[in-house]
C-alpha cells in the first residue's frame, strides 16, 4: 500500500530519470520543495520497500515494481491533464491539478475519464466539437 506521498516522489523520480537520465536526493529534494531528510527518510522507505534501489553518494534506479507503479501514476497524470484540457482548463492549471486530483481519484473514475478522453479524441476534426463548446461557454457566461 503506498502513501499519498510515497506517489508523489515516484512521480518526481520518474520525471527527472525521463529529463536528466539520473535522479539525486538533492534534485527530489528541489522539485518536492521539501528538506533533504524527508527526502532521505522516503528514499529509505521506498527501498525497503523494493521500489528503488539506492547507493550511497550514488543515484537513485527504479527496480521492475517500482518502475511499473511510476508508470501508472504517471499514465494516470497525463490522462487528467488531457481530461481538464478538454473541458477548458490551461495547460498549467491543468498540470497542478492533476497532481492534486490523481492520488485521491478512484479507479472506476479513472476508466470513465479514460473512455471520455478516448472519445472525444476519435471525433472528427469536423465534429467541431471544441469550437460549439466554446460558443456555448461564451454564451452563459456572456
Ligand atoms: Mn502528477
Amino acid at each position: 500500500m503506498t502513501t499519498r506521498n510515497m506517489e508523489d516522489y515516484l512521480e518526481v523520480i520518474w520525471n527527472l530519470q525521463n529529463k536528466k537520465g539520473y535522479v539525486k536526493a538533492k534534485d527530489i529534494a528541489e522539485r518536492l520543495e521539501v528538506s533533504r531528510p524527508s527526502v532521505s527518510e522516503m528514499i529509505k522507505k521506498l527501498s525497503e520497500n523494493s521500489y528503488i534501489l539506492y547507493e550511497k553518494y550514488g543515484g537513485i534506479v527504479f527496480t521492475a515494481k517500482g518502475k511499473k507503479l511510476a508508470r501508472e501514476i504517471k499514465k494516470r497524470h497525463t490522462l487528467l491533464v488531457e481530461f481538464l484540457k478538454i473541458v477548458g482548463v490551461d495547460e498549467q492549471n491543468a498540470q497542478t491539478d492533476a497532481c492534486k486530483l490523481e492520488h485521491d481519484i478512484s479507479p472506476e473514475t479513472i476508466t470513465c475519464l479514460l473512455e471520455f478522453v478516448e472519445f472525444i479524441n476519435l471525433l472528427p476534426e469536423s465534429s467541431k466539437w471544441k469550437e460549439n463548446f466554446q460558443e456555448y461557454l461564451e454564451k452563459e457566461t456572456g
